[in-house]
């Protein structure tokens, strides 16, 4: 892929796995160039291939959203050969607890990977967009943004904060043309439940699949292509009029749960 290319770019951030890799499918599929952004080189690297394989254009890159002077340099780099026009911050990790077994360091990693690894990736992207007067940012907060739910203090921190940067920068640079949006999924079935899982209920993961399935008013978890395909919208020119608003795909979970 060339500068001279008339393909869009867009970055996405945590897309070797989960709603990140369903993202960078779907945009590939809509003739974009993906950037795949990852700590996990292998996956990443992966889903490169399945795009590159399938008449798609793709490159991977191993990163970790968390480190300032990582994400600069990553930008940094693109930059001389690109510009990016969306970018998708979607990496982020999970935790569970209350406020009092959420330790300092359980609230400085979310901190870092869910906050400051959104921050860091739309501070080096911000200065380009400004320039060509256009771009889309879509970042990935979640239903904890704005409800109360058990056992996610430090992880509902960081998604109020995704939220609210959202509303920050798209209210900033409003007049620079660039987009800036975000989405709020209930439970989606990607490998961050299973691990998840994994981890909380080794001997009861059926049960607490099902449990977690019915949480939301529909029936079942969300599916990452649904998740992908909301995003596909708000990167197109039919969303050229929605900025600084929050999307929920949660199934009815934070209005119907009653
Ligand atoms: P996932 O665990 O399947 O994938 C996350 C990806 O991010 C992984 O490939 C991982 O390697 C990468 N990543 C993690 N830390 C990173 C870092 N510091 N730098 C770069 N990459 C990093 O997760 P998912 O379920 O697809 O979730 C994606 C996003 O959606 C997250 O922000 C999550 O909070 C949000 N979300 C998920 C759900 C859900 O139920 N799955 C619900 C609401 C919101």
């Amino acid at each position: 892929m060339n500068q001279q290319s008339s393909k869009k770019i867009a970055l996405v951030t945590g897309g070797g796995s989960g709603i990140g890799r369903s993202i960078c499918l779907r945009l590939a599929k809509r003739n974009m160039h993906i950037l795949v952004v990852d700590l996990n080189i292998d996956a990443a690297n992966t889903v490169m291939q399945e795009i590159n394989e399938n008449g798609g254009s793709a490159q991977a890159f191993a990163v970790d959203v968390a480190n300032h002077q990582q994400v600069a340099e990553l930008f940094a780099t693109i930059k001389k050969h690109y510009a990016i026009d969306i970018l998708i911050n979607n990496a982020g990790i999970a935790h569970i607890g209350n406020i009092e077994n959420t330790t300092e360091s359980d609230l400085d990693r979310l901190y870092n990977i869910n906050v400051k690894g959104v921050y860091n990736c739309m501070h080096a992207a911000i200065a380009s967009m400004k320039e060509k007067q256009s771009g889309v940012i879509i970042n990935l907060a979640s239903v904890a943004s704005s409800v109360g739910i058990a056992d996610r203090f430090a992880y509902s921190m960081t998604k109020g904060a995704v939220l609210t940067m959202t509303y920050s920068v798209a209210k900033d640079y409003l007049s620079y043309g660039i987009r800036c949006n975000c989405i709020a999924p209930g439970r989606v079935h990607t490998p961050f439940v299973d691990n998840f899982l994994a981890q909380s209920y080794p001997d009861n993961q059926t049960e607490m699949f099902e449990k977690l399935s019915k949480s939301q008013p529909i029936g079942r978890m969300g599916k990452p292509e649904e998740i992908a395909g909301l995003v596909d919208y708000l990167c197109s020119d039919d969303a050229a009029f929605i900025t600084g608003s929050n999307f929920p795909i949660d199934g009815g979970f934070v209005t119907l749960n009653n």
